[in-house]
């Protein structure tokens, strides 16, 4: 019987690791993209992808992911769900 080895591997990583748009501090897990028309895509971790969808980011979640290139023009960050300071109007509470 044939035996299947993985071997762990060493090719050098092209990119550096990137980290979550929000929290910055886990790698990116999930890619969401094309959820409304006009969003940038959102390169999430698993933890933040949650806070994402469900509408609740805190203030400091919201401000790093305008720092990071997007905008409250986008339908998951806009006027009705956070206000200026990124407080978060409606969350979607499970
Ligand atoms: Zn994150």
């Amino acid at each position: 019987m044939t035996k299947l080895e993985w071997q762990a591997s060493t090719e050098p990583v092209d990119e550096p690791v990137k980290l979550c748009q929000i929290c910055g501090k886990f790698e990116v897990q999930w890619v969401l993209a094309g959820t409304y028309p006009g969003d940038i895509p959102y390169h999430v971790c698993s933890n933040c992808l949650g806070q994402l969808v469900n509408l609740e980011l805190t203030k400091k979640q919201f401000k790093t992911l305008l720092k990071n290139g997007h905008t409250d023009e986008e339908y998951l960050l806009h006027g009705d769900f956070y206000d200026e300071q990124g407080n978060a109007l409606q969350p979607r509470r499970t």
